[in-house]
């Protein structure tokens, strides 16, 4: 009896992002995290032929019969099948809950400017995969508890979570969100603008996984005296034909000054909207950056010269809102509370 107990209380924190979906078993910290990616093949029938990093493996690779999806656009589904298929396998990958005595219950995080219809399409998807209960919590909210902060302190915090396709700020206090804002911006479009980047300069065409890997690479969101450059690989649109070019850090930063701009002035107008006892305690305790893009070489710097605010990076940016969502999960009182909380402001 005991072991059925153990298993029916695991409850599970699910990070639904645009680049990457992360997954965490409350207690035992996060269990996988992998590319949102589907393969399918269309023809005859549309058929799943691999989920997370063997998928991404595939992109811009697969033979005309298989296409890589990215279930996920913005931070919302873009593909309801597709994220339906790829909630199941992962949530399964995680942990074995195929007999129902062992669903767990689930909370699964979503964009603060996320639709009705958008919130309804994600709780039903993470239903249909399986889960015994499922309850929704802003993204924002679930990095700043996965990132270790005091949400239920009467003092304000701010926290960033940088993802792939949508960047959330906000400033909470007493389990609470006091302001937010939410761009669609984020580290594909920083992709994006390498990729625009290198055929306005060289003609040179490059796929996304390229953009990403020199970003990751080379990348920096301030100048630097640090000299660093890259080769890379792409198609020359003039001859048509395979073709390399040098690229250096400080190219990249210019390319990637538009989306990153967008995101500061986000974070700035969020700064203006937060009363001033908060902001106080922010200057106290920092702005805390999460998810991927907080990762890029100098993003934190870029932070602080914007806002003349401290900025922390934390621990794990990329495991943060799985973490929080899970600590929420184990934690029912509390999950009501942040919960009942939202209402009031949705
Ligand atoms: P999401 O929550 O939208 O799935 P993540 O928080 O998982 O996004 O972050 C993924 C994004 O972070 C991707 O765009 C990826 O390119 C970017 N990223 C990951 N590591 C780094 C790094 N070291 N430098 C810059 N960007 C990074
Ligand atoms: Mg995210």
């Amino acid at each position: 009896m005991a072991f059925g107990v153990r298993f029916m209380s695991k409850n599970i924190g699910l990070d639904l992002g645009t680049a990457n979906v992360a997954i965490s078993i409350a207690g035992q910290g996060v269990a996988l995290r992998e590319p949102a990616m589907v393969a399918v093949k269309v023809e005859p029938r549309r058929e799943v032929v691999a989920v997370g990093e063997d998928a991404k493996t595939m992109l811009g690779r697969t033979p005309e019969a298989i296409r890589a999806v990215r279930p996920m656009n913005e931070g919302v589904i873009a593909d309801f099948d597709a994220a339906q298929l790829m909630i199941k396998y992962l949530l399964q990958k995680a942990n074995d809950f195929s007999v129902p005595i062992f669903k767990p219950r689930v909370v699964v995080c979503v964009p603060y400017s996320i639709t009705p219809v958008e919130r309804r399409a994600v709780l039903e998807a993470v239903r249909n995969a399986g889960a015994r209960s499922v309850h929704i919590v802003v993204e924002p909210m679930a990095a700043a508890i996965g990132a270790g902060l005091p949400v239920g302190d009467a003092k304000g915090c701010m926290v960033v979570d940088i993802g792939g396709g949508t960047s959330e700020i906000a400033v909470i206090s007493m389990n609470g969100i006091v302001t937010a804002g939410s761009v669609r911006c984020g580290g594909q479009k920083m992709d994006e603008a390498i990729i625009n980047y290198l055929r306005n300069e060289y003609n040179l065409l490059v796929g996304e996984r390229t953009a990403e890997e020199v970003k990751i690479g080379i990348g920096s969101a301030i100048s630097t005296r640090r000299r660093e450059s890259a080769q890379v690989h792409g198609r020359d649109l003039i001859t048509g034909l395979p073709h390399t070019v040098a690229i250096t850090n400080e190219q990249i930063t210019e390319a990637l000054h538009e989306p990153l701009s967008v995101i500061v002035n986000a974070l700035r107008n969020c700064l203006e909207n937060t009363p001033p006892e908060i902001a106080a305690d922010i200057m106290e305790s920092g702005i805390y950056l999460t998810g991927g893009g907080a990762l890029l070489s100098g993003m934190d710097i870029l932070v602080a010269n914007a806002t003349g605010m401290p900025v922390v990076l934390s621990e794990q940016p990329l495991d943060c809102v799985a973490l929080g969502a899970g600590i929420l999960a184990a934690d029912v009182p509390r999950l009501k509370v942040i919960t009942s909380q939202a209402e009031d402001w949705k």
